[in-house]
């Protein structure tokens, strides 16, 4: 802890100090990745409180995850500020409900849907529809954008033609699904996350004696990834900060990745005009990654186009040279995700802490192949959005146990023959059902015994460390972590989407799946989305500190059809490519496929010969020939699964 509140201004550039110092009046920071805007953010805050300026309590920080919250509480704690309070919009606006339902509906606030999908489909099936999977992933996405821009049914048509939005249904149809669903809520007693944002917001407008009451409490703002907020998010905030303008904002429009939930950058870069009394200050110095990196993550951005694009800074590291970004084509997929694990396994082994390592992929459902291998070259790992180690059920339950057999001591029958301690460990969760081996797919089943494989993992490095240690010593070792709310010390490898990913950082960082078709994505079909689609990339690429890896299969399977292409995001930028990527829609970037046409000639008659654009699979952008896949519109074998992009956010809130 800082001893002094000016120590805490230690460690802070020029430019973030200033941010740090402008503790009154509306500040903007717009800055590119790894430029330290969550570094002055934090810093700011533990300025204010270590300074006596700002009354910890008073403190409102909007992050957009709750990983990031948890971080900065933490940073926070160790600069010396305790009590503030660090939430997404999300748990900050349900906390609120909680608190004023009853006074202002009266009753208790309903309980929150959990399979939000299905209702969708039910409401669409209410109306004569049946969707597919796909179909229903869009119109689910399009009711939230409506709801996020506070769009009523009855005003959703003209919404479409007035924004020109490409609607995945005739916009009359959609809006009777919508109108359909929300009445189906209403009948269940149930609400989804944008009604916890609504809610909120209805009742801060409605009752004034409330939104009084709120910004009684809440007198200082700030907001990290502005460029993500959402019109509801910003009006929500409005409602927090009334007219008062103690507002820090900071973001990178470059990395907007969330506009499919109706997130605009427009509210970052236009804050100096809706606040004209604004500090604005711009970072460009790269404190996060190596040089061979940052001028990666440069190159992209110079052939990107658009709004974010013509805001950008370049970006200058300030760390020591690093070494090259490694890029590798691989014949199959399987074959790419063992030699990705063989290489985490060979970081590891050259000292690269395992917590320190991340594999980022497009869409959650490509984390299965790695999650295998990776358990089988041995390497322990971990999806994002677990919740916090000591306070899942199994560990504490694990932990009843132990403590129990602690007490029955060594005369145990249990502990027979159990001559070290994570031995001992390993006895007492087996009578919990517990083995050594892994069970086979991911889900509830899999999580459980990572967990407890990582307290095994945590007996033996508390053995390594203290020879001799029994097991009642290891017992109180579990107690004061759990106390102090810690993570586990052996972490493993993050596994994670790259919306998941935003904000956070690792020592080495492998972008996996990087073909046309999952990057980007096969459904991104407008400018607008392939565009998003490259900022995506640029979110991945500068997560990482000194390592990055970049990598594609040219298949699916061993032995199957070679026909994937490496992504056009970074033609002209890896070695070996030609030209600057392409603008336009999917298959727009070089490289023609006739197999389609190829395998019609002499068999088909005449008036069918006429040259037809190829069907794609929507996931992988491979040609179609088989006719039921050209119906589905993908692959039979694809990944048909919600993209977490639209549920990462909210399944993150819910963790917490
Ligand atoms: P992103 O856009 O990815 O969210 P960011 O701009 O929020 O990035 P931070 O996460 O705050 O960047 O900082 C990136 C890394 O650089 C962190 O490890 C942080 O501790 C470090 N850093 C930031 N500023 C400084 C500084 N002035 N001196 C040393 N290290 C710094
Ligand atoms: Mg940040």
């Amino acid at each position: 802890v800082p001893e002094t509140p000016d120590a805490v201004l230690d460690g802070l550039d020029p430019e973030q100090r200033e941010v740090a110092l402008a503790l009154h009046g509306p500040v903007c920071v717009l800055a590119g990745a790894g430029t330290g805007k969550t570094r002055a953010l934090t810093h700011r805050i533990a300025y204010g409180v270590r300074a006596g300026i700002l009354q910890p309590a008073t403190v409102l920080a909007v992050t957009f995850t709750n990983r990031a919250a948890g971080e900065m509480r933490g940073r926070l704690r160790q600069l010396g500020a305790t009590g503030v309070q660090a939430r997404t919009f999300h748990s900050a606006a349900l906390r609120q409900l909680q608190y004023f339902w009853p006074k202002a509906v009266g009753g208790e606030l309903p309980r929150l849907l959990e399979r939000k999908v299905q209702l969708v489909a039910e409401a669409a099936a209410r109306c004569e529809l049946r969707l597919d999977r796909n179909e229903l992933r869009d119109v689910t996405g399009e009711i939230e954008w409506a709801k996020v821009t506070q769009t009523v049914p009855a005003d959703y048509p003209a919404a479409v033609a007035k924004t020109q939005r490409d609607a995945p249904r005739d916009p009359a149809v959609l809006a009777q699904i919508y109108s359909t669903y929300e009445q189906l809520k209403r009948d269940r007693s149930v609400i989804d996350f944008e009604d916890v944002l609504l809610l909120t917001v209805g009742i801060l407008q409605d009752r004034n004696d409330i939104a009084e009451h709120v910004r009684g409490q809440y007198q200082h703002f700030v907001v990290d990834e502005y460029q993500d907020v959402s019109p509801l998010q910003q009006r929500l905030l409005d409602l927090w900060v009334g007219d008062r303008d103690d507002l820090c904002v900071v973001g990178d429009a470059s990395q907007t990745i969330y506009s499919f939930t109706g997130a605009t950058p427009d509210h970052l870069l236009n804050f100096r005009t809706r606040h004209p009394g604004a500090t604005v200050v711009k970072l460009v110095r790269d404190y996060r990654s190596t040089p061979q990196v940052v001028h990666l993550a440069n190159g992209l951005l110079s052939q990107a186009h658009g709004k974010a694009a013509d805001h950008r800074l370049e970006l200058v590291s300030q760390r020591d040279k690093g070494p090259e970004p490694v890029y590798t084509e691989y014949g199959d997929e399987p074959t790419e995700a063992e030699s990705t694990a063989r290489r985490i396994r060979d970081l590891i082994a050259a000292g690269v802490p395992a917590g320190e390592i991340a594999v980022l992929y497009r869409v959650n459902s490509q984390s299965e192949v790695y999650e295998q291998a990776l358990a089988d070259a041995g390497v322990p790992y971990q999806l994002r959005g677990a919740e916090r180690f000591f306070e899942r059920a199994e560990v504490r339950e694990a932990g009843t146990a132990l403590r129990g057999a602690a007490r029955a001591g060594r005369n145990d029958s249990l502990l027979d023959g159990a001559e070290d301690l994570a031995s001992q460990v390993r006895a007492v969760l087996s009578t919990k059902g517990w083995t050594g081996r892994p069970p086979a797919g991911s889900g509830a089943v899999r999580d459980r015994w990572e967990s407890l494989a990582a307290l095994v993992r945590l007996a033996e490095d508390f053995e390594a460390a203290k020879p001799g240690a029994t097991l009642t010593d290891l017992v109180r070792e579990l107690d004061e972590r759990a106390a102090a709310q810690h993570a586990p010390t052996v972490q493993g490898v993050t596994l994670a989407s790259l919306h998941a990913a935003k904000g956070l950082e690792w020592d080495a960082v492998f972008l996996v799946g990087l073909t046309e078709g999952m990057m980007p994505i096969a459904y991104a079909k407008t400018d607008e989305q392939v565009e998003e689609e490259r900022r995506l990339l640029y979110v991945g690429i500068t997560r990482a500190r000194i390592h990055l890896s970049l990598s594609w299969a040219l298949s699916r399977s061993p032995g199957g059809r070679a026909n994937r292409r490496p992504t056009r995001f970074l033609n002209g930028l890896r070695p070996g490519s030609t030209g600057a990527g392409t603008r336009g829609g999917v298959g727009g970037g070089g490289g023609i496929d006739r197999g389609a046409g190829r395998a019609a000639v002499g068999r088909t008659p005449a008036v069918e010969r006429r040259p037809r654009s190829p069907v794609r699979c929507r996931v992988c952008g491979r040609t179609l020939t088989d006719a039921g896949e050209m119906k589905l519109m993908r692959c039979e074998e694809c990944p048909s699964d919600m993209d977490e992009a639209l549920y990462g956010r909210l399944y993150d809130w819910r963790a917490a």
